[in-house]
Protein backbone atom coordinates (compact mmCIF):
# COMPACT_ATOMS: atom_id res chain seq x y z
CA UNK A 1 0.00 0.00 0.00
CA UNK A 2 1.50 3.41 -1.32
CA UNK A 3 1.92 6.30 2.02
CA UNK A 4 -0.41 7.93 -0.23
CA UNK A 5 -2.87 5.82 0.68
CA UNK A 6 -1.90 4.36 4.23
CA UNK A 7 -2.78 8.44 4.71
CA UNK A 8 -6.07 8.05 3.68
CA UNK A 9 -6.52 4.56 5.86
CA UNK A 10 -5.14 6.77 8.82
CA UNK A 11 -7.45 9.78 8.78
CA UNK A 12 -10.28 6.94 8.13
CA UNK A 13 -9.12 5.46 11.08
CA UNK A 14 -8.93 8.21 13.44
CA UNK A 15 -12.76 9.28 12.19
CA UNK A 16 -13.73 5.81 13.11
CA UNK A 17 -12.56 5.34 16.24
CA UNK A 18 -13.53 8.56 17.41
CA UNK A 19 -17.26 7.30 17.18
CA UNK A 20 -17.13 3.89 17.87
CA UNK A 21 -18.20 2.61 20.99
CA UNK A 22 -15.77 0.02 21.55
CA UNK A 23 -12.56 0.52 24.11
CA UNK A 24 -10.51 -1.68 21.73
CA UNK A 25 -9.36 -1.78 18.56
CA UNK A 26 -6.80 -3.94 16.93
CA UNK A 27 -4.98 -3.01 13.78
CA UNK A 28 -2.96 -5.97 12.11
CA UNK A 29 -0.62 -5.59 8.92
CA UNK A 30 -0.72 -8.89 6.55
CA UNK A 31 0.04 -9.40 2.81
CA UNK A 32 1.79 -10.48 1.06
CA UNK A 33 4.62 -9.45 3.03
CA UNK A 34 4.09 -6.02 4.92
CA UNK A 35 7.84 -6.05 5.88
CA UNK A 36 8.51 -5.34 2.66
CA UNK A 37 7.19 -1.76 3.04
CA UNK A 38 10.51 -1.11 5.21
CA UNK A 39 11.18 0.30 8.46
CA UNK A 40 10.15 4.25 7.46
CA UNK A 41 7.22 3.05 6.42
CA UNK A 42 6.15 1.71 9.52
CA UNK A 43 8.14 4.67 11.42
CA UNK A 44 5.33 7.01 9.54
CA UNK A 45 2.38 4.47 10.38
CA UNK A 46 2.92 3.44 13.82
CA UNK A 47 2.84 6.39 14.78
CA UNK A 48 -0.08 7.84 13.08
CA UNK A 49 -1.94 4.75 14.64
CA UNK A 50 -1.07 5.68 17.98
CA UNK A 51 -1.71 9.14 18.10
CA UNK A 52 -5.13 7.63 17.56
CA UNK A 53 -4.69 6.14 20.78
CA UNK A 54 -6.27 9.29 22.99
CA UNK A 55 -10.05 7.61 22.43
CA UNK A 56 -9.35 4.17 22.24
CA UNK A 57 -7.07 1.57 23.12
CA UNK A 58 -5.21 0.46 19.75
CA UNK A 59 -3.44 -2.93 19.41
CA UNK A 60 -0.97 -3.17 16.25
CA UNK A 61 -0.25 -6.77 14.97
CA UNK A 62 1.86 -8.01 12.24
CA UNK A 63 1.44 -11.55 10.26
CA UNK A 64 5.20 -11.95 8.29
CA UNK A 65 7.16 -14.41 7.26
CA UNK A 66 9.85 -12.26 9.31
CA UNK A 67 12.73 -12.66 6.64
CA UNK A 68 13.60 -9.26 6.92
CA UNK A 69 12.74 -8.69 10.47
CA UNK A 70 16.52 -7.11 11.70
CA UNK A 71 17.10 -5.46 15.32
CA UNK A 72 16.43 -2.39 13.78
CA UNK A 73 12.39 -2.91 12.99
CA UNK A 74 12.11 -5.00 16.11
CA UNK A 75 13.44 -2.50 18.73
CA UNK A 76 10.54 -0.34 16.68
CA UNK A 77 8.01 -3.13 16.75
CA UNK A 78 9.02 -3.11 20.65
CA UNK A 79 8.47 0.72 21.27
CA UNK A 80 4.57 0.22 19.82
CA UNK A 81 4.48 -3.47 21.30
CA UNK A 82 3.18 -4.71 17.81
CA UNK A 83 2.32 -8.32 18.35
CA UNK A 84 4.21 -10.42 15.80
CA UNK A 85 2.88 -13.50 14.33
CA UNK A 86 4.33 -16.06 11.71
CA UNK A 87 3.56 -19.03 9.24
CA UNK A 88 5.95 -21.69 10.53
CA UNK A 89 4.12 -25.47 9.73
CA UNK A 90 6.26 -27.71 11.83
CA UNK A 91 9.90 -29.09 11.75
CA UNK A 92 11.74 -28.27 8.77
CA UNK A 93 11.03 -31.02 6.72
CA UNK A 94 7.42 -30.38 6.47
CA UNK A 95 7.38 -26.60 6.52
CA UNK A 96 9.65 -26.23 3.72
CA UNK A 97 7.97 -28.89 1.39
CA UNK A 98 4.83 -26.67 1.60
CA UNK A 99 6.51 -23.21 1.81
CA UNK A 100 9.36 -23.73 -0.52
CA UNK A 101 13.05 -24.72 0.74
CA UNK A 102 14.97 -22.33 2.80
CA UNK A 103 11.85 -21.15 4.11
CA UNK A 104 12.17 -22.61 8.03
CA UNK A 105 15.42 -21.33 8.07
CA UNK A 106 15.13 -17.66 7.34
CA UNK A 107 11.70 -17.71 9.46
CA UNK A 108 13.26 -19.39 12.45
CA UNK A 109 16.20 -16.59 12.53
CA UNK A 110 13.35 -14.32 12.55
CA UNK A 111 11.72 -16.05 15.58
CA UNK A 112 14.94 -16.31 17.21
CA UNK A 113 16.14 -12.37 16.39
CA UNK A 114 12.66 -11.50 17.73
CA UNK A 115 13.14 -13.32 21.18
CA UNK A 116 16.48 -11.48 21.28
CA UNK A 117 14.90 -8.16 21.83
CA UNK A 118 12.38 -9.48 24.22
CA UNK A 119 9.45 -10.14 21.89
CA UNK A 120 7.54 -13.07 21.43
CA UNK A 121 5.94 -14.51 18.30
CA UNK A 122 2.92 -16.66 17.46
CA UNK A 123 2.77 -19.05 15.17
CA UNK A 124 0.48 -20.25 12.73
CA UNK A 125 0.67 -23.83 11.53
CA UNK A 126 -1.16 -24.27 8.26
CA UNK A 127 -2.45 -28.00 7.64
CA UNK A 128 -2.99 -29.65 4.42
CA UNK A 129 -3.36 -32.98 2.52
CA UNK A 130 0.98 -32.87 2.76
CA UNK A 131 1.03 -32.73 6.35
CA UNK A 132 -2.15 -33.96 8.16
CA UNK A 133 -1.30 -36.91 8.99
CA UNK A 134 1.95 -35.89 10.40
CA UNK A 135 0.40 -33.54 13.28
CA UNK A 136 2.31 -35.16 16.24
CA UNK A 137 5.29 -34.27 14.49
CA UNK A 138 4.35 -30.78 14.12
CA UNK A 139 3.10 -30.57 17.36
CA UNK A 140 5.58 -32.02 19.38
CA UNK A 141 7.93 -29.09 17.49
CA UNK A 142 5.88 -26.52 19.15
CA UNK A 143 6.14 -27.54 22.54
CA UNK A 144 10.18 -28.46 21.94
CA UNK A 145 11.21 -24.85 20.33
CA UNK A 146 8.39 -23.07 23.15
CA UNK A 147 6.43 -21.54 20.77
CA UNK A 148 2.64 -21.54 21.14
CA UNK A 149 0.77 -21.90 17.64
CA UNK A 150 -2.45 -21.81 16.26
CA UNK A 151 -4.52 -24.13 13.87
CA UNK A 152 -5.21 -22.98 10.08
CA UNK A 153 -6.55 -25.70 8.00
CA UNK A 154 -5.39 -24.95 4.31
CA UNK A 155 -8.28 -22.33 3.09
CA UNK A 156 -10.29 -24.43 -0.22
CA UNK A 157 -9.40 -22.15 -3.19
CA UNK A 158 -12.81 -21.97 -5.58
CA UNK A 159 -14.22 -24.94 -6.05
CA UNK A 160 -11.01 -26.27 -5.92
CA UNK A 161 -12.33 -30.00 -4.85
CA UNK A 162 -9.64 -30.08 -1.63
CA UNK A 163 -6.98 -30.34 -3.87
CA UNK A 164 -4.78 -29.07 -0.97
CA UNK A 165 -7.49 -28.23 1.85
CA UNK A 166 -8.66 -30.72 3.90
CA UNK A 167 -11.75 -32.25 3.51
CA UNK A 168 -14.09 -31.75 6.25
CA UNK A 169 -13.89 -35.05 7.77
CA UNK A 170 -9.95 -35.19 7.43
CA UNK A 171 -9.97 -31.42 9.65
CA UNK A 172 -12.67 -32.89 12.03
CA UNK A 173 -10.26 -36.36 12.70
CA UNK A 174 -7.56 -33.78 12.65
CA UNK A 175 -9.31 -31.47 15.25
CA UNK A 176 -10.41 -34.16 17.50
CA UNK A 177 -7.20 -36.09 17.50
CA UNK A 178 -5.06 -32.89 18.39
CA UNK A 179 -7.24 -31.44 21.23
CA UNK A 180 -6.68 -35.15 23.48
CA UNK A 181 -3.14 -34.47 22.76
CA UNK A 182 -3.30 -30.65 23.37
CA UNK A 183 -5.31 -31.75 26.90
CA UNK A 184 -2.23 -33.83 27.99
CA UNK A 185 0.05 -31.34 26.88
CA UNK A 186 -1.90 -27.85 27.89
CA UNK A 187 0.71 -27.21 30.69
CA UNK A 188 3.41 -27.20 28.19
CA UNK A 189 2.16 -25.31 25.19
CA UNK A 190 -0.94 -23.14 24.23
CA UNK A 191 -3.11 -23.49 21.33
CA UNK A 192 -5.53 -20.47 21.10
CA UNK A 193 -7.46 -21.99 18.23
CA UNK A 194 -8.08 -25.40 20.55
CA UNK A 195 -8.61 -22.83 23.47
CA UNK A 196 -11.07 -21.00 21.45
CA UNK A 197 -13.64 -23.92 20.63
CA UNK A 198 -13.36 -24.94 23.95
CA UNK A 199 -14.59 -21.54 25.45
CA UNK A 200 -16.93 -21.03 22.41
CA UNK A 201 -19.05 -24.54 23.37
CA UNK A 202 -18.23 -24.16 27.66
CA UNK A 203 -19.42 -20.50 27.91
CA UNK A 204 -22.07 -21.20 24.80
CA UNK A 205 -21.15 -18.79 22.80
CA UNK A 206 -18.25 -18.47 19.61
CA UNK A 207 -14.55 -16.80 20.19
CA UNK A 208 -13.72 -16.17 16.68
CA UNK A 209 -14.95 -14.78 13.61
CA UNK A 210 -15.77 -18.91 12.44
CA UNK A 211 -18.72 -19.16 15.07
CA UNK A 212 -19.72 -15.38 15.71
CA UNK A 213 -21.71 -13.45 12.88
CA UNK A 214 -19.01 -11.29 11.32
CA UNK A 215 -20.14 -8.82 9.74
CA UNK A 216 -18.83 -5.69 11.36
CA UNK A 217 -15.80 -7.20 13.30
CA UNK A 218 -12.61 -6.52 10.40
CA UNK A 219 -12.43 -4.23 8.15
CA UNK A 220 -9.84 -5.15 5.34
CA UNK A 221 -8.38 -2.73 3.14
CA UNK A 222 -6.33 -3.89 0.74
CA UNK A 223 -3.25 -2.01 -1.11
CA UNK A 224 -5.72 0.19 -3.91
CA UNK A 225 -7.64 1.23 -0.71
CA UNK A 226 -10.83 -0.76 -1.29
CA UNK A 227 -12.58 -1.93 1.95
CA UNK A 228 -14.52 -5.34 2.54
CA UNK A 229 -15.50 -6.96 5.62
CA UNK A 230 -12.82 -9.65 5.66
CA UNK A 231 -9.51 -10.43 3.65
CA UNK A 232 -10.47 -13.49 2.24
CA UNK A 233 -13.02 -11.49 -0.14
CA UNK A 234 -10.23 -8.83 -1.22
CA UNK A 235 -10.29 -8.46 -4.75
CA UNK A 236 -14.35 -9.23 -4.95
CA UNK A 237 -16.45 -6.10 -6.21
CA UNK A 238 -19.73 -8.00 -5.40
CA UNK A 239 -18.17 -7.55 -1.59
CA UNK A 240 -16.86 -4.38 -1.49
CA UNK A 241 -17.81 -2.30 0.99
CA UNK A 242 -16.32 1.07 -0.12
CA UNK A 243 -13.12 2.62 -0.72
CA UNK A 244 -11.06 4.72 1.07
CA UNK A 245 -10.60 7.55 -1.82
CA UNK A 246 -14.19 7.91 -2.21
CA UNK A 247 -16.45 10.31 0.67
CA UNK A 248 -18.81 7.48 2.64
CA UNK A 249 -20.41 7.78 5.99
CA UNK A 250 -19.01 5.15 8.48
CA UNK A 251 -22.35 4.32 9.91
CA UNK A 252 -23.55 3.46 6.50
CA UNK A 253 -20.35 1.44 5.58
CA UNK A 254 -22.79 -1.83 6.58
CA UNK A 255 -25.97 -1.19 4.98
CA UNK A 256 -24.49 -0.89 1.11
CA UNK A 257 -24.35 -3.83 -1.49
CA UNK A 258 -21.18 -5.52 -0.44
CA UNK A 259 -22.75 -5.57 2.97
CA UNK A 260 -25.97 -6.89 1.73
CA UNK A 261 -24.11 -9.67 0.43
CA UNK A 262 -22.82 -11.08 4.19
CA UNK A 263 -26.74 -9.84 5.60
CA UNK A 264 -27.76 -12.28 2.88
CA UNK A 265 -26.16 -15.35 3.97
CA UNK A 266 -26.43 -14.75 7.04
CA UNK A 267 -30.09 -15.31 6.82
CA UNK A 268 -30.01 -18.12 4.94
CA UNK A 269 -27.31 -19.81 7.40
CA UNK A 270 -29.71 -19.15 10.16
CA UNK A 271 -32.82 -20.74 8.24
CA UNK A 272 -30.72 -23.45 7.45
CA UNK A 273 -28.79 -23.87 11.30
CA UNK A 274 -31.74 -22.81 13.33
CA UNK A 275 -32.42 -26.70 14.74
CA UNK A 276 -28.77 -27.01 15.02
CA UNK A 277 -27.42 -27.83 19.00
CA UNK A 278 -24.30 -25.90 18.45
CA UNK A 279 -25.88 -22.80 16.59
CA UNK A 280 -25.07 -20.82 19.62
CA UNK A 281 -21.08 -20.90 19.63
CA UNK A 282 -21.01 -22.03 15.59
CA UNK A 283 -23.55 -19.65 14.32
CA UNK A 284 -23.06 -21.33 10.86
CA UNK A 285 -19.43 -21.33 10.32
CA UNK A 286 -17.97 -18.97 7.63
CA UNK A 287 -19.40 -17.50 4.89
CA UNK A 288 -15.90 -17.84 2.56
CA UNK A 289 -15.89 -21.06 2.92
CA UNK A 290 -19.29 -21.62 1.76
CA UNK A 291 -18.94 -19.41 -0.74
CA UNK A 292 -15.61 -20.87 -1.82
CA UNK A 293 -17.24 -24.49 -2.41
CA UNK A 294 -20.57 -23.24 -4.15
CA UNK A 295 -20.01 -26.21 -5.87
CA UNK A 296 -21.79 -28.44 -3.02
CA UNK A 297 -25.28 -26.30 -4.04
CA UNK A 298 -25.65 -25.68 -0.48
CA UNK A 299 -25.37 -22.25 1.09
CA UNK A 300 -23.46 -23.34 4.33
CA UNK A 301 -19.75 -23.85 5.36
CA UNK A 302 -18.62 -27.34 3.77
CA UNK A 303 -16.96 -27.59 7.38
CA UNK A 304 -20.23 -28.22 9.25
CA UNK A 305 -19.35 -32.03 9.90
CA UNK A 306 -16.03 -31.34 11.21
CA UNK A 307 -17.34 -28.44 13.83
CA UNK A 308 -19.89 -30.53 14.35
CA UNK A 309 -17.54 -33.40 15.34
CA UNK A 310 -15.61 -31.28 17.56
CA UNK A 311 -18.27 -29.14 19.45
CA UNK A 312 -19.61 -33.09 20.12
CA UNK A 313 -16.35 -34.49 21.32
CA UNK A 314 -16.04 -31.52 23.83
CA UNK A 315 -19.49 -31.47 24.84
CA UNK A 316 -19.32 -35.02 26.02
CA UNK A 317 -16.19 -34.55 27.60
CA UNK A 318 -17.12 -31.73 29.26
CA UNK A 319 -20.26 -33.36 30.58
CA UNK A 320 -18.12 -36.95 32.01
CA UNK A 321 -15.56 -34.24 33.63
CA UNK A 322 -18.85 -32.58 35.06
CA UNK A 323 -20.84 -35.17 36.32
CA UNK A 324 -17.30 -36.69 38.05
CA UNK A 325 -18.20 -37.99 41.94
CA UNK A 326 -16.01 -34.99 43.53
CA UNK A 327 -17.76 -32.22 41.55
CA UNK A 328 -20.83 -33.42 42.30
CA UNK A 329 -19.92 -33.67 45.85
CA UNK A 330 -18.25 -29.77 45.51
CA UNK A 331 -21.46 -28.81 44.07
CA UNK A 332 -23.82 -30.41 46.75
CA UNK A 333 -21.42 -28.68 49.55
CA UNK A 334 -21.71 -24.89 47.97
CA UNK A 335 -22.46 -24.54 44.43
CA UNK A 336 -21.49 -21.33 43.56
CA UNK A 337 -17.78 -19.89 43.51
CA UNK A 338 -17.60 -15.88 42.47
CA UNK A 339 -20.83 -16.10 40.80
CA UNK A 340 -19.60 -19.50 39.15
CA UNK A 341 -20.46 -23.15 39.31
CA UNK A 342 -18.09 -24.52 41.68
CA UNK A 343 -16.42 -27.30 39.76
CA UNK A 344 -13.31 -28.85 41.54
CA UNK A 345 -11.93 -30.85 38.89
CA UNK A 346 -11.62 -31.25 35.12
CA UNK A 347 -8.91 -30.54 32.36
CA UNK A 348 -11.66 -29.52 29.98
CA UNK A 349 -12.83 -27.64 32.56
CA UNK A 350 -9.60 -25.95 33.23
CA UNK A 351 -8.91 -25.02 29.73
CA UNK A 352 -12.38 -23.34 29.15
CA UNK A 353 -12.23 -22.05 33.30
CA UNK A 354 -8.84 -20.48 32.13
CA UNK A 355 -10.23 -18.64 29.26
CA UNK A 356 -11.63 -14.68 29.53
CA UNK A 357 -15.39 -15.21 29.36
CA UNK A 358 -16.59 -13.30 26.29
CA UNK A 359 -18.29 -10.63 28.04
CA UNK A 360 -15.26 -9.08 29.27
CA UNK A 361 -13.62 -9.03 25.74
CA UNK A 362 -13.93 -5.51 24.57
S1 LIG B 1 -15.64 -14.59 6.16
FE1 LIG B 1 -14.81 -16.23 7.43
S2 LIG B 1 -12.66 -15.68 7.82
FE2 LIG B 1 -13.73 -13.85 7.06
S3 LIG B 1 -14.37 -12.73 8.91
FE3 LIG B 1 -16.09 -14.04 8.27
S4 LIG B 1 -15.82 -15.95 9.43
FE4 LIG B 1 -13.87 -14.85 9.51
S1 LIG C 1 -22.48 -27.24 13.21
FE1 LIG C 1 -23.22 -27.16 11.09
S2 LIG C 1 -25.48 -27.16 11.27
FE2 LIG C 1 -24.61 -26.63 13.29
S3 LIG C 1 -24.60 -24.39 13.32
FE3 LIG C 1 -22.57 -25.09 12.63
S4 LIG C 1 -22.67 -25.10 10.38
FE4 LIG C 1 -24.78 -25.01 11.17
Amino acid sequence: MSLETSKKVLDFFAKTVAKIKQKKVKVTFHGGEPLTAGYDYFDKILSGLKSCSSTVDVEIGIQSNLWLFDDEIGRLFREYNVAVGTSLDGPKEITDAQRGLGYFEKTMQGIQRAHSLGISVGCIATFTQQNFTRWREVFDFFIHEHLDFSIHSAVAGINSNYRYALSPEQYGHLLCEMLDYYIENRKKISVSSLDQICQGVGWLEGRVCTFKECLGMFLAIDPSGNIYNCQRFAGRKEYRLATIHDEFDIEKLFSGQGAQQFLKYQHEVNNACKDCEHFSYCKGGCPYNAWADKQNGKNKDPYCESYKKIFTKIKNRLFEEMSSQENIDAIAEEPYENGHLLLRKGQLIDLIRNGIHPSNVA
